[in-house]
């Protein structure tokens, strides 16, 4: 159906409406001229399956944000809808659907698809690993995308990056951390490598969905929950049952949303389209940083001048010790087999070299501009 829809569209070479002359504010005619635009057109309906609740703060209306460009962009020639999660599959089903290609595009982050393939977290983010600048220096500039788009291909899918939260926070505790036997038995929900390397410290992982946590943690059937940052814990109202706020997001310092296409229906886009997919992708990755940033600005402030939260750092002993144990399991993961180990080189590769210059530039102008 979409590949008929799509040759219709083909035979179509050019649009010459007399909609384009219609001036700014001409709503009736401009409404009138998209309408015959998109008819001229046969747009191609897409659905965007994600891993968010529909309009979930953030990384929902994140997915919607792209939607919106590529509908705009491609002046209707693609509209692509977005389903929260479960609507059409549930979340953790949609990359197998845009594999099979009952989807053409997911939103998510790689770290949900470890199941098929450990290395794929390296692009979404590792303990006390890259941060979001970073990260989109590798992928756009340093070869991460080459190996993303490999590791993809063999389910038939294209991958793009498409938001990033950023430096998240440590989490929500009702237990004081002030040294490292604090974490001896910690029973934190703290999913993937962050877990893992929790797990090593001496403390109990668990692994809820975000629908479980506040419960959890108000019943004191877990001790501590990470989340994401001040922007999405304000709005599920952890301080109302947390005692202290924890920093930084040691095991997500840089999260990766992404967006991937079904390679085939992809391939059946004309180059200007193609192009349009892409870069809408690449608009919504920085726009969806930066709306992090701004959001969790004003958040910080109302948690800490609203609510007085107690907002803490991990002693630097903790800090210390979870960074040796994440450097243990980052590194393990880059042997699970040949891919990863390419995926893992080129990684580190880049990663020390960025901080050997970001040490003497970000680094070294943040500690400045403290005090
Ligand atoms: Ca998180």
């Amino acid at each position: 159906m979409q590949r008929r829809k799509f040759l219709q569209y083909a035979g179509i070479s050019a649009f010459t409406g007399a909609g384009l002359a219609s001036c700014k504010g001409d709503e009736k005619a401009d409404s009138n001229s998209h309408q015959a635009k998109t008819e001229a057109f046969k747009t191609l309906q897409w659905k965007m399956v994600t891993t968010w609740p529909k309009n979930f703060p953030g990384l929902g209306t994140g997915a919607e944000f792209l939607a919106k460009q590529i509908n705009e962009m491609s002046n209707g020639r693609i509209h692509v809808t977005v389903y929260g999660a479960g609507e059409l599959v549930p979340a953790f089903e949609i990359f197998d659907a845009v594999s099979n290609g009952s989807a053409q595009m997911g939103h998510g982050s790689a770290y949900y698809w470890k199941g098929k393939n450990p290395a794929l977290q390296f692009f979404s983010t590792t303990p006390f690993g890259m941060t979001a600048m970073e990260m989109n220096a590798w992928l756009y500039h340093g070869g991460g995308m080459e190996l993303w788009q490999e590791a993809y291909k063999q389910f038939g899918l294209v991958p793009a990056a498409a938001g990033n939260t950023n430096v998240q926070m440590a989490g929500w505790f009702n237990k004081e951390i002030n040294t490292l036997e604090d974490l001896k038995g910690l029973k934190m929900r703290i999913p993937g490598l962050g877990g893992e390397v929790l797990k090593r410290a001496g403390g109990t992982p668990v692994n809820l969905p975000g629908g479980e946590l506040f419960t959890s943690l108000q019943s004191g059937a877990i001790d501590a929950t990470e989340w994401v940052g001040p922007y999405n814990d304000l709005a599920f109202g952890f301080h109302k049952i947390a005692k202290y706020y924890y920093y930084p997001g040691w095991h997500e310092p840089g999260t990766t949303l992404e967006c991937f296409i079904n390679q085939k229906a992809f391939e059946e886009l004309p180059a200007d389209l193609q192009a349009i997919v892409i870069t809408a992708c690449r608009v919504a990755n920085q726009d969806m940083a930066l709306e992090y940033i701004a959001r969790n600005n004003d958040a910080l402030d109302t948690l800490i001048n609203e609510h007085n939260v107690d907002v803490r750092k991990l002693p630097d002993d903790v800090i210390k010790k979870l960074a040796t144990l994440s450097k243990e399991v980052t590194a393990e993961l880059g042997f699970t087999d040949p891919l990863a180990r390419k995926i893992y080189d080129s990684y580190s590769d880049f990663f020390n070299k960025s901080r050997a210059w970001l040490d003497i530039s970000e680094r070294a102008y943040l500690n400045l501009r403290t005090g």
